[in-house]
């Protein structure tokens, strides 16, 4: 049985490349979120012709949904012969900007040396298509399973997913008994399977000073020297201390098996946008946004403090020295168990198909696991896809056809496997 259904998913291998073609041909640009509605329907049209029954959930009143730019998500599900767990399959629909550098048009879909290029090919309309090409496969054997297979297509994953996974998650769509197993099909590599995810808490720190004569900054106070202090505290403590922090998530690449911090963005004085010539004043203000990425043995209270400690010895030391800090968002570190169903079936997948024991790592940024570890309370989750992750984001970003067809054959394998179908 499972030579005639790799067999067919080898026969499926065009489908696959024209279905990839047709979701990164539409640009789902996020933010601020274009076509999203288009993309959903692709996908549901297609997976209703295997029989699936389709849910589309808007997600109105999250971040970024308008009339001009509404948060379309589907859920696709079709139910076994009897009664049986879940195993779903969840992918975004969103993708980045395209940025400059790109040598082929971002969004045509081009075919060159076995591979698709495109703004979302690696992360991750390619890999949510070996999905789907894999339980069509799976159908189209007459494979009797019991329980059912999802598979959703969901929005905003570049911007924290609330319109996305989280909103789904809140109403139930990935928490037991509905769903028990969930693979996303995020661009880690063929041969590796994601436990999860660093965490991540965004800040945004002020601090103030005095506007006077640019000429006469002595009469002022300036709110960039206080920042520039700040990044001097940042420079010369935090930065040393995060760098010896190290983890035992297994983080790939491996410079992220520590604690980092980027820092974002930095706006005082004059705004980038004026017109004409400066004007000479001393700034009053100015606005640091923090990007921290955290591990599992760091706790987030003490994240948190790590940089107010440093502010408020500031203001204990510094004459004049106020600041305000502003939380923006946080994901707490997530990290699925190597012996979870989950795991356990697509590494032995992997294992028979590829001959090689797959590593099992851990995303250095976040995905929407944390959603459905969270809010779903479902930890048999894991990211596999694939996309080569150093890719995503890219300009000329691309996806390996062949690893299309082999992600499919582990997918499908291993989905059988979680339903109890013996192969
Ligand atoms: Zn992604």
């Amino acid at each position: 049985m499972i030579e005639s259904l790799f067999a067919r998913i080898d026969s499926k291998r065009e489908e696959l490349v024209s279905f990839t073609q047709e979701l990164v041909r539409i640009p789902t640009i996020n933010p601020p979120g274009e076509d999203y509605l288009l993309c959903a329907e692709l996908l549901g049209n297609r997976l209703a012709k295997s029989g699936f029954s389709m849910l589309y959930e808007r997600a109105n009143n999250t971040p970024g949904d308008t009339e001009r730019y509404p948060r379309h998500n589907v859920i696709a599900r079709i139910e076994g012969k009897h009664s049986g767990p879940c195993v779903h399959f969840n992918g975004h629909l969103d993708v980045v900007v395209t940025g400059s550098g790109w040598t082929v048009d971002p969004f045509e879909g081009l075919v060159r040396d076995g591979k698709i290029y495109g703004r979302g090919t690696c992360d991750m309309k390619g890999g949510l298509a070996s999905a789907v090409i894999a339980m069509e496969a799976i159908l189209e054997e007459s494979i009797d399973f019991p329980g059912a297979i999802e598979i959703s297509g969901t929005v905003d994953e570049e911007t924290g997913g609330y319109g996305g996974v989280a909103f789904l998650a809140e109403k139930g769509f990935f928490s037991k008994p509905r769903v028990d197993h969930v693979i996303i099909p995020e661009p880690l590599n063929v041969d590796r399977v994601c436990l999860g995810h660093r965490g991540a808490w965004w800040a945004e720190v002020e601090t103030f000073g005095r506007i006077a004569h640019g000429s006469m900054p002595f009469l002022g106070d300036s709110a960039i020297r206080h920042m520039s202090a700040f990044l001097e505290l940042i420079e010369s403590r935090l930065f040393p201390a995060l760098d010896k922090r190290q983890t035992r998530m297994p983080v790939v690449p491996e410079g992220a098996r520590r604690s980092t911090l980027n820092l974002q963005a930095v706006h005082g004085g004059e705004t980038e946008s004026f017109e004409g010539l400066p004007s000479p004043c001393v700034p009053d203000s100015c606005r640091l946004i923090m990007d921290r990425r955290f591990l599992i043995e760091e706790d987030i209270t003490e994240v948190k403090a790590e940089v107010t400690n440093l502010l408020d010895e500031l203001a204990d030391s510094r004459p004049n020295f106020r600041y305000q800090i502003r939380d923006i968002m946080e994901f707490l570190p997530t990290m699925t168990n190597a012996d979870a169903p989950v795991v356990q079936a697509v590494s032995s997948a992997i294992q028979s198909i590829l001959g090689k024991t797959p590593e099992h790592v851990i995303s250095p940024g976040t995905y929407d696991q944390k959603h459905i570890a969270r809010i779903g309370h479902l930890h048999d989750c894991i990211a596999y896809g694939p996309g080569i992750l150093d890719l995503a984001h890219q300009p000329d970003e691309y996806i390996v056809i062949d690893d299309m067809v082999t992600a499919a054959k582990v997918m499908a394998a291993s989905t059988l496997e979680l339903l109890g179908v013996n192969l």
